[in-house]
């Protein structure tokens, strides 16, 4: 489960990222989602700013390589915008946008800053990065575990300082440049004419740089850090919530929510008898949760937290560390993106990852029409797409990497017989009157495609004229082309 965690950022070429983090569980009962909306008007501004950033830089700088980078982090962050990978909303865009121009009025002597804006991307590893180019990006993994909007300022500050100081083109340039440097090259000759060896020697020459970069990752990392501070200096966030969102990173390895899911008593009904051996792997064990101590211990290291928090308490004499809880305030933000990750799943098809996580939240917020629809929506997709024989294209095969709660739920289904998928699926609907019904008092769009999946399962006549509701009620609606597609 842990290797999930280490996540390789793909961006990383592209980005000076934050690295992860972690938080304590709250109790909560009772929370009305409602899906984030994207503004159009804000994406196509968003987009317009970055075009502008592009072709302004563009003329300034000169090599072929180094154009080329530009050329590609433009046209991937155009991707990702085109794609949806954004949160463009009055929630999540507005609000972290609001501190970052707080923080930029605040310290007027950084010119330059103008295009600067934060993306909030539909992710759930904890993570926020700089793309030099005035992008940052918010992955909502992140968002979800802090618990204030001073350690958000933070992280903003410290994303902000990143760009000030030039570190991403700035390390890009230098490694071109070194790329294509007499030395380099006068190296990679010797290491060619070397009689013997030379794969070896070579091996540990890359070796060399990789460490040498790291080592200089790690310093811009600090150097960040301490920018962070100078810049919130200058606003009324408080300074000493850097410690705890630190510390909040160093627990990164933990999962957010550590609890464990009863399938057998969620799948069960009257009607039907859940069997234990779907859970069991090909060898006939359960799965355990198994934690591999040497990556424990090499995940600790990494972020170098302990380090982070004495540097920043010497430097700047920040008062120690108080351990607290989510600011009352702050806790919709956090829980506005445990549902709208679930929700971006649901979407993407992940639906392995909608059960799994689904449950993991009703155990606070039991009785939410959205999870329990969610989790509906998830089972019978699965079962059209098995019997469709395109299972794979939505659920992984079960794996020991994954954490338990996902790997039991991807053995269930790889174990399953295809009419007992649908006796599960039709079982979780019955237990669930709410989602099988078609007409509901107030507007609820994950509902309305839930009953419709299900009078699908059950060859019901009703269907066509449910599809044609739902067209009707919901013209923009989120599950359009999937209703469109299905047939
Ligand atoms: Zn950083």
């Amino acid at each position: 489960m842990l290797i999930s965690l280490i996540v390789k950022c793909s961006r990383s070429f592209f980005c000076f990222s934050f690295v992860l983090l972690s938080a304590s569980l709250f109790a909560q009962s009772g929370y009305e989602y409602q899906p984030s909306q994207q503004d159009e008007s804000k994406l196509a501004d968003s987009k317009n700013k970055l075009d502008l950033w592009q072709k302004e830089q563009y003329k300034e700088i000169s090599g072929k390589d180094y154009k080329e980078f530009h050329k590609e982090r433009h046209e991937h962050l155009v991707n990702k915008i085109e794609t949806g990978y954004y949160i463009y909303d009055d929630f999540f865009y507005v609000r972290l946008n609001k501190i970052l121009q707080k923080i930029i009025a605040s310290n007027p002597n950084y010119t330059n800053l103008d295009n600067t804006e934060i993306l909030v991307e539909r992710s759930v590893v904890p993570n926020a990065a700089c793309y030099g180019n005035g992008i940052m990006v918010f992955n909502l993994g992140l968002i979800s575990r802090l618990q204030n909007d001073d350690q958000l300022a933070f992280v903003i500050s410290h994303e902000l300082s990143h760009q000030i100081l030039n570190h991403v083109d700035g390390s890009v340039k230098n490694k071109i440049d070194y790329l294509d440097s007499k030395e380099y090259k006068n190296k990679i000759k010797s290491i060619k004419n070397l009689e013997y060896n030379n794969n070896t020697v070579y091996e540990s020459f890359l070796l060399d740089l990789s460490l040498k970069s790291s080592g200089r990752t790690r310093q811009k990392e600090r150097e960040a850090d301490s920018l962070a501070i100078v810049l919130l200096q200058n606003t009324n966030y408080k300074l000493n919530e850097s410690l705890n969102l630190l510390a909040i990173l160093d627990i990164s390895d933990e999962p957010k929510y550590a609890d464990t899911i009863d399938y057998k008593t969620q799948f069960s009904a009257d009607s039907y008898e859940f069997q234990d051996a779907w859970l069991l792997k090909r060898n006939g064990l359960a799965v355990q949760q198994e934690y591999d101590q040497e990556l424990i211990d090499s995940l600790k290291t990494h972020p170098d937290c302990d380090l982070r928090i004495s540097l920043l308490e010497k430097n700047f004499k920040l008062p120690p560390l108080q351990k607290h809880e989510i600011e009352s305030v702050f806790k919709e933000v956090t829980i506005h993106s445990d549902f709208e990750l679930i929700h971006s799943d649901l979407l993407d098809g992940r639906y392995g990852r909608v059960i799994e996580n689904g449950f993991v939240l009703q155990n606070y917020y039991p009785d939410n029409d959205f999870l329990t629809a969610a989790i509906g929506i998830s089972l019978a997709e699965i079962y059209f797409a098995q019997k469709n024989h395109s299972l794979r294209q939505f659920v992984p095969l079960p794996d020991d990497d994954y954490n338990m709660n996902y790997h039991r739920i991807l053995l269930m289904i790889n174990n399953i017989r295809l009419s007992d998928l649908k006796k599960v699926t039709l079982a979780y609907y019955n237990k669930n009157e709410g989602i099988k019904s078609t007409s509901h008092d107030e507007q609820n769009e994950h509902l309305a495609y839930a009953s419709y999946l299900y009078l699908k399962l059950k060859n019901s006549e009703l269907l066509e004229k449910t599809k044609t509701d739902y067209l009707t009620l919901y013209p923009q609606g989120f599950f359009i082309n999937k209703l469109k597609t299905n047939k």
